[in-house]
């Protein structure tokens, strides 16, 4: 995929063939104008529906999705270059399995939240009440872009926003989510689409949406944080990463050189959380490797825009040139620096198909090791000890996903525990992302905010909190007129609450004073 970002033209290409598929004028001010009017006009529709009728609206493109799931996979492999099978199962189906889940998850997540109310505001109660914030901006990357596009706008319209997202420019999948909204029959202007590359991205920021949820690269996540403070628009962040996967020598090796395998040559690479790094204990070191050596001989690898109508295609191409060229240069860099390559190692010609890579001589002095590769490249490093991995691992900006395979549960909960990330898969890698009631998000330079599992749609929501006193005759006690002997019995309180020899009868007494002062009875 290229962008031709000097002018407004966003040419998109095949990273296959390498040929143009389409080029169009990226949106400007005028159109951004529009689409956040109509945004702002809709979204109080949007907020007046049951949360019953929202989810019955996203049931809809769901219905859609499972009816034209190969047409749409026809258009993510071309713009993508992943394989078939890639397509079908980050994509297609995950999509319907978030929708399935939130379809009753969503009822209980939007209802009004329940909360204790302590003594000391005794008659009173206390709920949270999960109400939309206005108009969400999403924008997202080319690694997923049918996925990436639609869960967050999904989420954030059940959450009764309007959104409006603009998908990456290096695969915009143009018209492809227009047509999903249309034809399934959608609320009309509630999900927008705009089109373009960063300037576009940039209008949309000075549109002043309410908030945005931005995944991509942490350059451009540190631009966006910095745009969005100028008008205090609060942002999740999801950016990138450099998982470690280490494994200790009571694994099934079979088992664990096939996961290890997808984990780090799925969508050749290119998931924010792919295995970017390998720590195998020593004494198994030789055995696993040769046979993820030995696997990854056999992958099957796109080398034509014929093998993107294939199922039995394993590897997919490097969708965005400049991303290759990143993968190049780290394969160098350790190469220089005394890293062999045991398969691999190269692009196919005329494509922008990177071989899955297998690396060994690796150390954190090279940029395959601590910079994020995003490729179908897997350095592998033994060690010793837990405490040694645990060090490697931590050792990054980064702090997104991880994963550890090991027998022993409780060494394999114990490390995932030290892990500095925002999430762990034991004896699997990234399986978390296929649970969505499970969270999602990462720490350190991986960004902040969580989406999915209950952050899900609370994310795109004021939770507004709210107290209720029935309207007594009563004063609070914190309330005028002060006086020395009120202070005194504040003080009797804050002993009987608080103190850690707490009596319930002077609990019960607190009660009474509390009750005593709300009547105004004279102290
Ligand atoms: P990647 O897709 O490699 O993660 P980026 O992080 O640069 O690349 O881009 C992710 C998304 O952010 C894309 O949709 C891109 O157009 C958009 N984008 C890039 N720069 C900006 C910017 N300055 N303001 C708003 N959006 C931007």
């Amino acid at each position: 995929m290229e962008t031709l970002a000097s002018s407004e033209t966003i040419s998109v290409t095949s990273p296959v063939s390498l040929r143009q598929l389409y080029a169009f004028e990226a949106d400007g001010r005028d159109r951004i104008d529009k689409i956040f009017q109509q945004a702002r006009n809709i979204q109080p529709s949007i907020e007046a529906l049951t949360a019953k009728e929202r989810i019955e609206y996203v049931m809809k493109i769901k219905d859609y999705v499972i009816a034209n799931r190969e047409s749409l996979i026809d258009r993510i492999v071309a713009e993508t270059g992943k394989s078939r099978f890639d397509a079908f199962t980050s994509e297609i189906f995950e999509i319907c399995d978030v929708i399935e889940i939130f379809k009753k998850k969503a009822l209980g997540l939007l209802k009004d939240q329940k909360v204790p109310t302590p003594l000391v505001l005794m008659g009173k109660k206390s709920y949270v009440i999960p109400q939309p914030l206005g108009v969400i901006l999403v924008i997202t990357p080319w690694n997923y872009p049918l996925y990436q596009t639609m869960i967050p706008s999904i989420f954030a319209f059940l959450a009764g926003n309007a959104v409006v997202v603009k998908p990456s420019e290096v695969t915009p999948l143009r018209g492809v989510v227009e047509e999903i909204l249309e034809k399934s029959g959608f609320l009309k202007d509630a999900i927008q689409i705009v089109y373009g590359g960063k300037e576009t991205g940039s209008m949309l920021i000075d549109s002043r949406p309410d908030k945005i949820h931005f995944t991509g690269s942490c350059a451009t996540g540190r631009k966006i944080m910095e745009h969005a403070s100028r008008y205090l628009i609060p942002v999740d962040l999801e950016l990138g990463g450099k998982d470690a996967s280490i494994v200790f020598d009571d694994v099934d090796i079979d088992r664990t050189a096939n996961g290890i395998l997808w984990g780090a040559f799925t969508t050749a690479g290119q998931s924010c959380t792919s295995i970017e790094r390998l720590y195998v204990h020593q004494s198994i070191y030789d055995k696993l490797l040769n046979e993820i050596v030995r696997l990854t001989q056999q992958l099957k690898t796109v080398s034509s825009e014929d093998d993107l109508q294939k199922t039995n295609v394993d590897v997919g191409a490097v969708t965005a040139s400049f991303q290759l060229r990143i993968i190049e240069e780290h394969v160098r860099d350790a190469i220089e620096k005394g890293a062999e390559i045991l398969c691999g190692g190269k692009r196919i010609e005329g494509t922008q198909t990177f071989m899955p890579t297998v690396l060994v001589n690796v150390n954190h002095s090279m940029k395959i090791m601590t910079e994020e590769t995003f490729g179908p490249v897997l350095p592998i490093m033994p060690f010793q000890t837990e405490e040694e991995v645990i060090r490697w691992a931590n050792d990054s900006p980064y702090g997104l996903g991880g994963s550890v395979w090991s027998k022993d549960l409780k060494r394999a909960d114990r490390v995932a525990r030290a892990m500095k990330t925002g999430n762990v898969s034991i004896n699997s890698h990234m399986i978390t992302e296929a649970n969505p009631h499970l969270p999602f998000g990462g720490v350190k330079e991986s960004g902040f905010g969580r989406y999915k599992g209950d952050f899900s749609i609370w994310t795109f929501c004021n939770m507004k909190s709210v107290l209720v006193d029935k309207q007594s005759s009563m004063i609070e006690a914190h309330w005028y007129p002060f006086s020395p002997t009120k202070y005194k019995l504040l003080n009797t309180i804050l002993d009987s609450l608080f103190v850690r020899s707490k009596k319930w009868l002077n609990v019960l007494q607190t009660a009474m004073q509390l009750d005593k002062i709300g009547r105004k009875e004279k102290y």
